[in-house]
């Protein structure tokens, strides 16, 4: 793989640190310093304002703009896509003294030192700044976003002239006035704004998706005078500070978003007599207890899925890191709100969520917060819908469920992709069976997973076909997670998946018509599901054609792909890498070379289905043709080569998980955080070297211990009670919080958690 890591952050196990500050990494810094709470997200930016490279980025999840697209005509294609769009700017700060206003690309600065503190989920960060003439002023800032009220937000900046008395002057405020880094447009009307003593409020519109956000900031500072300032799409209050030598000026601003989605023209004026109860909202918090909640929300939050590495200081900082943002990004709060793939901190991928939901995130949820994954799974109910409506599109029935989404309208304009994957509709499949095979919750299934479920088997049921003899079924015109391959016929994982889908969705029909026949008859007359359509299901997934090479036990990936040119990977030139910028479209598509697993994926989703011999044939002949250009696939790597104990290899692909974003290794991260390779570093360490399977009838382990380390330990939500693991270089100890009794398999014997500790020989 091209790609190295990119040391820049000081070693810590809890805290991420720049000391002295690179110009050049200002991009990177600002995405790994963003802050989020799943509802909202802020770059690292700096507040006081910054001329040089910078994407100042706030974000709300669900907020978004919408662009027309050429118009093509040929039939299927979108010809709208919809994207985050980048909001208020609430930190919005300027400071000036003797009239030097403040910014790090130009002006004088010593001793600066920021800190992410993951424990907390607070950001800090000072500096002295030396002014032309001489005079000091050091400059420290903090914020956060409360994970208790996720509409409010709070940032303290403290100025202490060293070594004169004299005014200093700051502007704070909310600026709308952001542009939309992709589009270079600004995307807000204002359709507002107040003030008062000590508190601002502006309301802006989106230009076309009739959304809203209102800001209201309110101030605590000691100053000799202040006035408004309005500007277009901008209102900032100037105070006057009276500096004293020695002494500090502490000031705070406390800020309260609101945001309203669709909302109806007759309802703006409502939404905009909010700002009264806004501002009184804001009289009521302190800043202090602002901040204790949410280091006390972190606190809990950490003590039930901290992961532990000792001896290796790296990747303890790195895996944290990703823990933070995964709790960060999302965790629950809202049945309506998604994981884009760069989450909350930036505009790559347009703030689109995609299969790498359910087939990265999920199983975080699934064993961190139940909630959480339930809700995520909802997004997928409430956008049915949409989903049926893009499966009309595609001249299917059923439900085709969008590549690349906000809102649950198909947002990705490369048909390739949006019309020819169907692994979104059948992750979402997957997501259900795991999630029900976890928490036997049933009732969910059938509420929520059972229309979904009809509608994704009645699409594929459409999308698919019969071969000439009718002996097989199969998807023709497809392209799997490997976007190397398009238009091919019967690849594999898209066929597996398909038949796991109707076989699934066959099973929770069967349980369902035993359990609550009237729920059933209700539900199958809602979908119009007739019993030949339900034959039809079992015919197709009995007769899936799977490609499988008997005598070599290979998975072939799709019909054809044995016998395409091979290109031996090894000789590709490094700085051809990436590919997509280095090489014509279509010669990518040319041969056997792979962007990401695919049968690998199929084979590490429904991991029990398949022998230890085959997955080592599988590994043996694919990996070597794997250029994981994308982020999410070394992880999976790591994870199958560590149950093939390629330890070397295993920890070789670790390597880039963990500490991916931190150490910029694929040369992008100033464009935002690679959120769901996020989830796969946390995948990557539980069911890699933990060695745990969750699609088996019983939960599974099999830790390894990577020769580097000392020892590792990690905590697994499961069925109201939480497993603890702790794995060093002679036992792994598993202890239960509540010692409920759990049935577990180690290394395949059965164990029972009780409320004693097991104690059990690892194998190294
Ligand atoms: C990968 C997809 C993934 C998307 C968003 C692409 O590079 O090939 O599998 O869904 O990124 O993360």
């Amino acid at each position: 793989m091209a790609k190295s890591a990119d040391i820049y952050y000081k070693i810590h196990p809890w805290k991420i640190i720049e000391e002295g500050f690179r110009k050049e990494y200002a991009m990177v810094s600002e995405s790994v310093f963003s802050l989020g709470n799943e509802y909202m997200g802020t770059r690292g930016n700096f507040e006081e304002g910054y001329s040089g490279d910078s994407l100042t980025g706030n974000y709300f999840n669900g907020i978004y703009e919408a662009a027309d697209l050429e118009k093509s005509s040929y039939k299927g294609m979108i010809d709208k896509t919809e994207f985050i769009v980048n909001s208020a700017n609430w930190l919005y700060t300027r400071i000036q003294a003797d009239n030097e206003i403040v910014d790090l690309y130009t002006c004088k600065f010593k001793d600066y030192v920021r800190i992410l503190d993951l424990k907390k989920g607070i950001l800090t960060r000072s500096y002295i700044w030396v002014l032309e003439n001489g005079k000091e002023i050091k400059l420290e800032f903090e914020r956060f976003l409360s994970m208790k009220d996720a509409e409010i937000a709070a940032q303290k900046i403290t100025l202490t002239p060293l070594n004169f008395s004299g005014d200093i002057i700051l502007y704070s405020g909310i600026d709308f006035g952001l542009i939309h880094h992709m589009t270079g447009k600004n995307m807000w009307n204002i359709a507002g704004s107040t003030a008062d003593n000590d508190s601002i409020s502006m309301l802006g519109d989106t230009i076309s998706t009739d959304q809203s956000v209102l800001v209201s900031c309110r101030f605590q500072v000691d100053c000799r005078e202040w006035s408004d300032i309005e500007e277009e799409k901008k209102l900032v209050r100037r105070f006057v500070l009276s500096g004293e030598q020695g002494k500090s000026i502490e000031f705070i601003k406390i800020i309260r978003n609101l945001t309203r989605k669709d909302i109806k023209e007759e309802e703006k004026e409502n939404f905009k007599t909010k700002w009264g109860k806004n501002q009184e909202v804001l009289h009521s918090l302190s800043y202090q207890k602002l901040r204790e909640d949410t280091i006390n929300w972190w606190k809990r939050t950490w003590q039930d899925s901290d992961i532990v590495i000792e001896g290796d200081g790296l990747n303890q900082q790195g895996i944290r890191f990703c823990i933070f943002q995964m709790h960060q990004t999302y965790h629950g709060a809202d049945k309506g709100t998604i994981i884009g793939a760069k989450g909350l901190t930036g505009e790559a991928y347009s703030g689109n969520t995609f299969w790498d939901t359910e087939a990265y995130c999920l199983p975080f949820y699934i064993f961190n917060n139940t909630e959480a994954a339930r809700h995520l799974l909802e997004f997928r109910y409430l956008t049915l819908e949409e989903a049926m409506e893009r499966a009309k599109t595609l001249d299917c029935k059923g439900a085709f469920y969008p590549i690349a989404t906000i809102t649950g309208r198909e947002c990705c304009s490369l048909w390739q992709h949006a019309s020819l994957q169907l692994q979104a509709s059948t992750a979402v499949a997957y997501g259900f069976w795991h999630y029900e095979n976890i928490t036997e919750d049933e009732e969910f299934i059938f509420e929520n997973g059972l229309s979904i479920l009809i509608e994704v088997s009645r699409m594929l049921a459409s999308r698919g076909d019969w071969n000439k003899d009718r002996t097989r079924y199969g998807f023709y015109g497809v392209m799997g997670p490997d976007e190397f391959q398009m238009m091919v016929n019967n690849n594999c994982y898209t066929n597996y998946l398909g038949k796991k889908t109707i076989e699934y969705t066959l099973s929770v029909l069967k349980r369902y018509s035993n359990k609550n026949p009237d729920g059933y008859e209700k539900i199958i007359k809602k979908h119009c599901l007739l019993a030949e359509e339900i034959e039809e299901f079992h015919n197709i997934a009995k007769h899936m054609y799977i490609p499988y090479q008997e005598e070599t036990g290979i998975f072939e990936q799709h019909e054809g792909y044995f016998n395409l040119p091979h290109v031996d990977i090894d000789k590709i030139p490094i700085e051809e890498f990436p590919l997509y910028h280095h090489w014509t479209y279509d010669r990518i598509y040319r041969n056997d070379m792979l962007k990401q697993p695919d049968v690998l994926m199929m084979m590490l989703l429904y991991n029990s289905d398949f022998t230890k011999e085959q997955l080592k044939s599988n590994y043996e002949y694919y990996e070597p043709r794997c250029i994981h250009e994308s982020s999410l696939s070394p992880s999976v790597h790591s994870i199958l080569a560590s149950q093939l104990q390629k330890e070397e290899e295993a920890y070789k692909f670790f390597g880039f998980a963990t500490r991916m974003d931190l150490d910029n290794y694929n040369r992008n991260t100033g464009e935002g955080l690679h959120t769901t390779s996020i989830a796969a570093a946390w995948m990557n360490i539980v069911y890699g070297f933990g060695g745990m399977r969750s699609d088996g009838k019983l939960l599974s382990f099999a830790p390894s211990l990577p020769k580097e380390w000392e020892g590792y330990a990690f905590k697994i939500h499961f069925k109201g009670d939480i497993l603890r693991f702790k794995v060093d270089k002679e036992n792994i100890k598993i202890s239960s919080k509540a010692g409920l009794g759990i049935q577990l398999l180690v290394y395949g014997k059965p164990y029972i958690l009780g409320q004693d500790e097991i104690n059990i020989p690892v194998i190294l």
